[in-house]
């Protein structure tokens, strides 16, 4: 949704302020679907806004359910026809997440990711990045899926660091108590490594959570599997996670793809404990180690005793760390596996 459109529609059709309270209400906190719903409005200003300002820029296409009912993932057609993939996930019985996408595709590249394999076809809007939580909200009300959904974090399709004003932008509208409302320590951004981007990102948001994809701390394998290592080295990234640390006391995420024989050796692990004791105090920096889920791509995945036994080599060093659960595998929504192939979605 976006609110100035609403707004203009609204004051096209001379209606008073207190009706724009009104949809915001229904929209964000209700979850209403459509304008039809919304009972408060009357019926011609209700036809009005549903020309002039779509609840949704996005539509559903399908939506695939894991077998446990814990991760649920959604093929979104945006007005273009371009197809993005969002998730939504239960990590805890409690707790609702989504896994949101800024991009259709990615331009980093990174040879492991389903989406750095399509390249990057098209930036998103700020109405779109955010519509794809407002579309979870929905279809959790549809649904009946009890518990609320106030996590979010950025680590579906794209870069966020690459598109950094609609990411600002999208982080604000999360933020507003007028729209959604979601506190800013419980949305988490991931980049995979812009350095500058990164300082900045620690003065406009210091409440956000920050991951950084590592999966190397080593220059020469970082740069053939992260290429834009090339453009910001191991020790330009240190640097910028110094200064962000310097900006805000908040804890910062390593992520790790474990790939077997490729950065998963314990020569490997020696190596990231070195470097992450290099960026912070330890209580400043958590690694988490991440299961590779199988892709289009020659890369395979370290067995569950390697990635315990990586596991092991950081905590003996005192370096927090943790193996991710991987939820959504079975439908190919767990991390660095979305991508709208014609191939296996039949478009
Ligand atoms: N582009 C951002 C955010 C999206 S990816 C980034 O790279 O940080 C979210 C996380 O999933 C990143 O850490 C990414 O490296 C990881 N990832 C990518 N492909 C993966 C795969 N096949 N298996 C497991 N994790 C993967
Ligand atoms: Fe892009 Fe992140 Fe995938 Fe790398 S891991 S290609 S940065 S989406």
């Amino acid at each position: 949704m976006d609110l100035d459109k609403v707004e203009a529609a609204l004051s096209a059709l001379n209606a008073p302020r207190y009706r724009l309270d009104q949809v915001r209400r229904a929209v964000f906190s209700e979850a209403a679907a459509s304008y039809d719903d919304v009972a408060v409005l009357p019926r011609e200003l209700r036809d009005g806004l549903k020309s002039q300002a779509p609840i949704l820029s996005l539509k559903e296409r399908r939506v695939e359910v894991s077998s446990d009912g814990r991760a649920h993932k959604a093929l979104l057609e945006l007005g273009d026809g371009k197809i993005v993939e969002t998730v939504l996930l239960r990590p805890s019985p409690v707790r609702w997440t989504t896994c949101i996408s800024c991009q259709v595709g990615c331009a980093v590249g990174c040879t492991f990711c389903a989406t750095g394999l399509m390249g990057l076809q098209r930036n998103l809007s700020v109405e779109e990045v955010t519509d794809q939580v407002l579309f979870w909200r929905q279809y959790m009300k549809r649904e009946s899926l009890e518990g609320r959904l106030d996590n979010v974090v950025y680590m579906g399709m794209g870069e966020p660091f690459a598109v950094y004003d609609t990411l600002a932008q999208s982080l604000r509208a999360l933020m507003d108590q007028k729209q959604f409302g979601i506190g800013a320590r419980h949305i988490s951004v991931s980049t995979s490594g812009i350095a500058p981007q990164i300082e900045r990102f620690g003065r406009d948001f210091p409440q956000v959570n920050l991951a950084l994809s590592l999966h190397a701390a080593d220059d020469a394998l970082r740069t053939r599997l992260v290429p834009v290592n090339k453009a910001y080295p191991l020790a330009a990234l240190a640097k910028a996670i110094k200064n962000y640390l310097c900006e805000t006391p908040r804890k910062v995420f390593l992520e790790y793809v474990l790939l077997r024989e490729e950065n998963d050796r314990p020569e490997d692990a020696a190596r990231l404990v070195a470097y992450a004791k290099g960026l912070g105090p330890r209580e400043l920096i958590h690694v988490n180690l991440i299961i590779f889920n199988e892709t289009d791509t020659p890369h395979r995945a370290s067995s569950e005793e390697n990635a315990r036994s990586f596991q092991k080599v950081l905590l003996d060093a005192g370096v927090h760390a943790t193996v991710r659960q991987n939820l959504g595998r079975d439908i190919q929504g767990a991390c660095g596996q979305l991508v709208v192939l014609e191939r296996t979605h039949g478009q």
